[in-house]
């Protein structure tokens, strides 16, 4: 992508209505636009994150066995009312009438709807284990929205839902997503600590959220650093196979929010365990067993011929929530420094004199090589001073840079600079070129 035909409106300034440095970072490079409180536009650069995310969550949902289809944004009333929750979910649920009078609700989450859709085709039990997930938009009138796309109003969720027989079906289904919710945040570069949790409103018995260590974290966390240096479950898993032993390795550790906090069993730790941070809800899973089958008359034919209502969870990532909580863990003063997994472009091509015949030809030689080779290049060919576009490229935080000026060039060298170690490499351009050819 030229930066001259691509649409990165930076601005120098610190906004000054945004209260953390993810939220100011997302203006100031331009990959946010707030239309309402709580309401965003996505734009270009910040879309491309939000894809690269999407995509991750996508691959270890699939990975788990879950299956994924897209549910609507609007819903109808009646399906709440039957599962009672239309009347219990208060005013964070956004209501609408349509021109026939009907009452709709823009979607907070889904157990109603897709709990429908299962109950229209499964009837056997035969058809199960089942796990079903979307990434779609829901809509939370929060009291208080603050802190960029974090606590939006709109934002992007992925939420599975798991259909099993008997109860063990359930935990079986739960310990998977528990499993793929550390890979895919893994994956992402982001040390997400599993912790026990309130059910809310979701309801149920067997809760944990997902939460990543950061100071401007709404929520206080406490945790034995024993947590903290465990690898994630790794992506060879085999999801086939009882995974109690993998929960097991990370439950028998003390974490636990502040709603959950037991301050004996922490002081028992030895002083050097003991992480009292504050923490990112980036995931949450529940298992609540027949809490939304029952009332809704989901149920299916067990083996001997009885009729059961199925027993389900859920399981939530708040995607749109991880691009700002990914800034929070993943910046310094020049700006973001995205983890490769996550980066909007791989590579900054900077052009440091465009019009320079030599210039525009190594780049555009290094720009064809690096996209034949799969990597996404932000090639910048603007005329700005060289200052500026430094500052720029490490404003947006792209994981690579590669400088081409007159004074390398005349030895067929450029600079590589990477942006999270500042370290700066001459580079033959002949070299780069052979090992993009080899890639
Ligand atoms: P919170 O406690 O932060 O309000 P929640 O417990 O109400 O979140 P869940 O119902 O568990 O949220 O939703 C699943 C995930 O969706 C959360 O773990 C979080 O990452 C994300 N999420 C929830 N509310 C918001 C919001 N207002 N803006 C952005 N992401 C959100
Ligand atoms: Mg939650």
């Amino acid at each position: 992508m030229r930066l001259s035909k691509f649409f990165l409106p930076v601005s120098k300034e610190a906004p000054s209505d945004a209260a953390i440095v993810s939220h100011q970072l997302m203006l100031r490079t331009g990959m946010v636009r707030q239309n309402g409180a709580g309401i965003y536009t996505w734009l270009p650069l910040g879309y491309r994150v939000l894809k690269r995310i999407e995509q991750i969550v996508r691959e270890e949902m699939n990975r788990a066995g879950a299956v994924e289809l897209l549910m609507p944004t609007l819903q109808q009333a009646d399906l709440w009312r039957e599962s009672g929750r239309y009347d219990d979910y208060g005013k964070e649920m956004l209501r609408i009438k349509d021109r026939h009078d009907r009452d709709m609700l823009y979607g907070p989450t889904n157990e109603e709807l897709i709990t429908d859709v299962f109950r229209t085709y499964v009837k056997s039990y035969k058809q199960l284990p089942l796990n079903l997930y979307h990434q779609q938009w829901k809509f939370r009138d929060e009291v208080r929205p603050r802190f960029g796309v974090m606590r939006g109003r709109e934002f992007l969720m992925k939420d599975a839902y798991s259909f099993d027989l008997t109860e063990d079906g359930a935990r079986a289904a739960y310990r998977k997503m528990f499993c793929a919710y550390l890979n895919a945040f893994n994956r992402m570069g982001l040390t997400a600590v599993p912790m026990r949790a309130d059910t809310g409103p979701i309801g149920g018995d067997l809760s944990h959220e997902f939460i990543i260590l950061a100071e401007t974290g709404e929520s206080a966390v406490f945790c034995d650093k024993a947590l903290l240096d465990l690898p994630p479950p790794g992506l060879d898993l085999d999801f086939d196979a009882d995974l109690t032993s993998e929960v097991e390795k990370r439950t028998q550790f003390y974490a636990a929010t502040e709603e959950m906090h037991d301050e004996a069993v922490f002081d028992a730790l030895p002083d050097d365990r003991k992480v009292s941070a504050r923490g990112i809800e980036v995931g949450h899973i529940f298992y609540f067993g027949t809490k939304y089958s029952k009332p809704m008359n989901a149920v299916v034919q067990g083996p001997d011929g009885q009729m059961v209502p199925v027993q389900m969870g859920s399981y939530g990532i708040g995607v749109s929530r991880l691009v700002g909580a990914l800034i929070e863990a993943c910046h310094d003063e020049s700006g973001i420094v995205w983890p490769e997994a996550v980066a909007p472009f791989d590579v900054g091509l900077i052009n440091m004199r465009v019009g320079d015949e030599a210039c525009d030809a190594a780049c555009k030689e290094l720009y064809a090589a690096m996209s034949a080779a799969g990597q996404e290049v932000l090639y910048d060919d603007t005329d700005d001073r060289a200052g500026a576009k430094f500052a720029r490229m490490d404003l947006i935080g792209l994981p690579r840079q590669i400088t081409v000026g007159p004074r390398g060039l005349a030895d067929g060298k450029v600079e590589v600079k990477d942006r999270k170690t500042g370290d700066k490499q001459e580079v033959s351009i002949a070299h780069m070129l052979a090992q993009l050819k080899a890639s």
